[in-house]
C-alpha cells in the first residue's frame, strides 16, 4: 500500500494503464524573459526553465520533439496511454492561434489521451481559456499553474510579478470551465517558515484544485537566485530535510488528492545548492520507508474544513 496518491497509481485509476508525458517546447519564452536570456525573470528559474533533458539542447522541429520523446517513453517505460506536455517557460504566452497551430496537428496525429499546459496566473487571457475549455471535450485537458507560495512577501522576493489574488481568480475560472488545475508550490524559500508554508498548503488545498506538484528550492546556476547564492551562499533545505519536510506536507494533503511530484530534479552540473540530492528511487523508497515505519500516509493530518465538506467534484475520475 502506498503512503501517498502518487502520479502513476492515478493514471492507473484513471485510465487503466500508466499514462507517460510527452513534452514538447515550442520556445515561446515567458512574460518575465525570452528563450536563453539570463539575468531576468523568476529568481528559482534557471535559462533552460525546466526544459525536458530528453529534449537535448538543440532546438527541434515540434513534430521530431514528439516522435523522439515518444520512442524514450516506449523504450524506457513501455506500453500505456500518452499525454501531450506543452512545457517549459509559458505555453499560453503565444497567441491563441499559435498555441492551436501547435497542438491541434499533434492532437489529430498522435494518440493523447490527454494534454497539459504549463502556464503562469498572470497568463490566461479569456481566448486561450475558451480554446483549452474546447479541447477538453474531446482530450482531458490539465493546466500546471506556477502558483509557488500565497504569501506576497514571497512572490515579491521571487520577482514572480503575480499576486496570491491572481492565483486565486485564475483556479476560479479554470474551474468555472471544468479544465483540471495542477497547481505548482516551492518550498524552502528563504525567509519562510514552515507554518507559511502548511498555509500555503492549506489555501491552495482549499482552492479545489485536481492535483498538487511539491517541489523544494534548488538554487541552480543560470538563475538569478544563483547569482545572489555565489556573492553570499545562503542556507538550503538539503535533501534529508526535505524529506522530512514533504512527508509533513503529505499528511495534510486530503487522501483523495493526487500529488504528481514530491521533489525538484534538477542536473548536478546546473544545481548551486543543495549540494546532494537522492535519486528518485532512493527518494521515494526512503519517503515510503519512513511513512510506513511511523504509520504516516497522505492526508492523516488533514481535516475537511467547511469549504472542503461541500467539495463536489463532477469530475468522476478523482
Ligand atoms: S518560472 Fe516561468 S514565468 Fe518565471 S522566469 Fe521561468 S518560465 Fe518565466
Amino acid at each position: 500500500m502506498d503512503s501517498w496518491f502518487s502520479f502513476k497509481r492515478w493514471s492507473v485509476r484513471q485510465y487503466g494503464t500508466p499514462l507517460y508525458r510527452i513534452p514538447v517546447d515550442p520556445g515561446w519564452g515567458c512574460p518575465h524573459r525570452r528563450p536563453g536570456e539570463t539575468g531576468r525573470g523568476c529568481s528559482f528559474c534557471s535559462v533552460t526553465s525546466g526544459r525536458a533533458r530528453q529534449l537535448g539542447e538543440d532546438p527541434l522541429e515540434v513534430i521530431t520533439q514528439v516522435e523522439r520523446a515518444i520512442e524514450f517513453s516506449r523504450q524506457r517505460y513501455g506500453e500505456g496511454v500518452l499525454q501531450l506536455y506543452v512545457q517549459a517557460y509559458t505555453a499560453t504566452f503565444a497567441s491563441v492561434e499559435a498555441l492551436r497551430r501547435l497542438v491541434e496537428p499533434l492532437l489529430e496525429s498522435h494518440d493523447f489521451v490527454s494534454l497539459s499546459v504549463g502556464t503562469r496566473p498572470d497568463c490566461l487571457p479569456p481566448s486561450h481559456v475558451k480554446l483549452l475549455a474546447d479541447w477538453n471535450q474531446s482530450v482531458d485537458v490539465w493546466i500546471e499553474l506556477g502558483i509557488q507560495s500565497c504569501h506576497n512577501a514571497t512572490l515579491i522576493n521571487l520577482n514572480r510579478q503575480h499576486s496570491w489574488e491572481d492565483a486565486v481568480k485564475a483556479v476560479g475560472r479554470l474551474r468555472e470551465r471544468e479544465l483540471h488545475v495542477c497547481p505548482h508550490l516551492l518550498f524552502g524559500l528563504p525567509g519562510e517558515t514552515s507554518d507559511e508554508m502548511f498555509e500555503t498548503l492549506d489555501q491552495v488545498v482549499n482552492l479545489q484544485v485536481d492535483a498538487l506538484k511539491l517541489h523544494n528550492l534548488h538554487v541552480l546556476r543560470d538563475s538569478p537566485l544563483g547569482f545572489r547564492w555565489s556573492q553570499q551562499p545562503f542556507s538550503v533545505l538539503d535533501e534529508t530535510a526535505w524529506l522530512e519536510l514533504v512527508m509533513q506536507l503529505l499528511r495534510r494533503i486530503p487522501p483523495d488528492l493526487p500529488v504528481f511530484r514530491l521533489f525538484t530534479d534538477s542536473p548536478p552540473e546546473e544545481r548551486l545548492a543543495p549540494s546532494t540530492q537522492f535519486s528518485k528511487g532512493e527518494f521515494l523508497t526512503e519517503l515510503s520507508r519512513r511513512m510506513t515505519e511511523r504509520s504516516w500516509c497522505q492526508g492523516d493530518l488533514w481535516r475537511p474544513n467547511a469549504k472542503e465538506a461541500i467539495r463536489v467534484d463532477s469530475r468522476s475520475h478523482l
